[in-house]
């Protein structure tokens, strides 16, 4: 017998993407239904860099990751509307295993 275990999530269930600092590991979330375009280079609370800031070749300065994030969270809001030209259940698959819960079952091993 082969048993699969799948962990969908259905695309209006995701309420925002959270950013949490390697430093001082303080978290902001932003809310997708705020649209938030203002995220963060910088932790609030210890002021490391949260992303690496490079110049383009333009002149202007930004992070490719974080420009990303930014139109990852215009394409969440836009998808958390049900469209009326898609019948079908539309979900993202998550791996199984995944980090936080990896890192918080090693966190309890240990105690
Ligand atoms: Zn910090």
């Amino acid at each position: 017998m082969t048993t699969e275990v799948r962990t969908l999530v259905d695309i209006g269930d995701i309420s925002g993407i959270e950013v949490e600092c390697p430093q001082c590991s303080s978290k902001v979330f932003y809310p997708v239904a705020k649209g938030s375009e203002r995220l963060l280079s910088q932790c609030p609370n210890c002021n490391e860099n949260l992303f690496i800031i490079n110049r383009n070749a333009g002149g202007t300065q930004g992070s490719l990751t974080l420009e990303q994030i930014k139109v990852l969270m215009r394409i969440l809001k836009f998808l958390a509307v049900p469209a009326v030209d898609c019948t079908a259940n539309v979900r993202l698959q998550v791996e199984n295993g995944i980090k936080g819960h990896t890192n918080l079952a090693r966190s309890m091993e240990n105690k």
